[in-house]
């Protein structure tokens, strides 16, 4: 079963944590070198992988004389500077044996809001592909500000899915594949192999776990696989200190858990509003504009506007919220707030009127506009 899911994959996006490269004295090298044997051996059958590796805080902070996870930001940072140098130079030394080439691709979530630098980054990404190198990429912990983060690599890992329109997300991680409860607590508990829906059920089972080196834990995994699934790709969650386990994986063995793709895919562009897209305020609508927005497919006209929160300019994100603040949708806006405050509630043909120009009737136009989702609640 696993060998005709696989058939058709020719683009893998791999994500490896710190977990699986690293232990709490720093990084472990050979398991560097073990995983790039691994993907080279997928490279020689002809698949191209994007890397998204983890490691670099956890490799670098011994240069800095600390023990432990690093506590200040500053120190992060400096660790990831060090750090990334390490883990880059022992991927590039174990890929050249195998006369293959890596380069270093470090992004940050400004990089991916943009939709310009998004699709730049996308056009950097698959070049090298063409060129048959492998990109390994990382947030680039060295200059990321809070307001700017990913968060954690998982989340990186399924935006990266989506901008390179992988086949698979294939997330390394320290433990096995998602278990019907924490295997850390409870021996005997199941091993779940294929996964339909994250269903708020199934994350309540994930629950908050954090690894002791490295960001995520199951949560930020069941996220990815979730926005993943939006993208109409799976994600295959397998314990990464396997040995050969992604060789293994394509010789079709059954390992870890699989999350089937979602029956209703969003579009790369949406996609990327959804989850890459950073929002920049909220626009309060009414009732009747909330329903035809959800229930009719409509784009949101100022008539349905009743308030406004937040600078945003023509072209940014924006999150349409009901009158409890709830969001329900959100969309990238044709107007700024200050053209907004002059024609909420206003119908259409008077927009051009007050403004002196009209760049369309719809404030938010279907085509860049994407529903919330009931079980994902984003938090930036
Ligand atoms: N970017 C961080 C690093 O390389 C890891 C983030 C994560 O573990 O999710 O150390």
């Amino acid at each position: 079963m696993r060998k005709a899911l696989l058939a058709h994959v020719k683009r893998v996006v791999i994500k490896v944590g710190s977990g699986v490269i690293s232990n709490p004295a720093g990084l472990e090298i050979g398991r560097v070198s073990a995983i790039s044997n691994d993907i080279c051996r997928l490279l020689d059958r002809g698949l191209e992988v994007v890397l998204v590796s983890s490691g670099a805080i956890s490799a670098g902070k011994g240069q800095l004389g600390i023990t432990g996870r690093p506590q200040t930001i500053p120190q992060k940072q400096a660790a990831a500077a060090i750090g990334q140098t390490h883990i880059i130079l022992r991927y590039k030394e174990t890929f050249q044996a195998h006369d293959e080439n890596v380069a270093q691709v470090l992004l940050t979530r400004d990089d991916l809001s943009n939709r310009r630098r998004y699709l730049n980054a996308r056009n950097t990404v698959l070049t090298l592909l063409e060129y048959g190198i492998t990109p390994i990429v990382n947030e680039n912990d060295t200059v990321v500000v809070d307001e700017i983060r990913f968060g954690d690599n998982d989340n990186l890992s399924a935006l990266v899915t989506s901008l390179v329109e992988a086949d698979i997300l294939i997330i390394l991680s320290d433990v096995d594949g998602f278990y019907e409860e924490d295997p850390s607590l409870n021996p005997q508990a199941q091993l779940i192999p294929v996964v339909e829906r994250v269903t708020p059920e199934i994350e309540s089972m994930g629950g908050d776990t954090n690894s002791l080196v490295g960001t995520g834990g199951m949560s930020t995994k069941l996220k990815a696989a979730k926005r993943a699934a939006l993208s109409g790709v799976g994600t295959l969650i397998v314990n990464g200190r396997s040995e050969n386990i992604l060789t293994r994986i394509f010789d079709g063995e059954d390992v870890g858990t699989y999350f089937l793709p979602s029956q209703s895919k969003l579009t790369a562009k949406k996609h990327w509003i959804a989850f890459s897209k950073k929002p920049r305020g909220k626009l309060v609508v009414d009732e009747g504009a909330q329903m035809a927005v959800i229930k009719r497919g409509k784009s949101l006209l100022p008539s349905g506007i009743c308030g406004v929160d937040g600078g945003f300019e023509r072209g940014d994100a924006v999150r349409l919220c009901d009158r409890d603040g709830e969001e329900f949708a959100r969309g990238v806006i044709s107007y700024s707030l200050a053209e907004i405050l002059q024609i909420m509630g206003k119908q259409c043909s008077e927009i051009e009127k007050i403004l002196g120009y009209k760049y369309r009737d719809e404030v938010v136009c279907r085509d860049n506009l994407v529903l919330t989702l009931e079980d994902e609640e984003e938090s930036d």
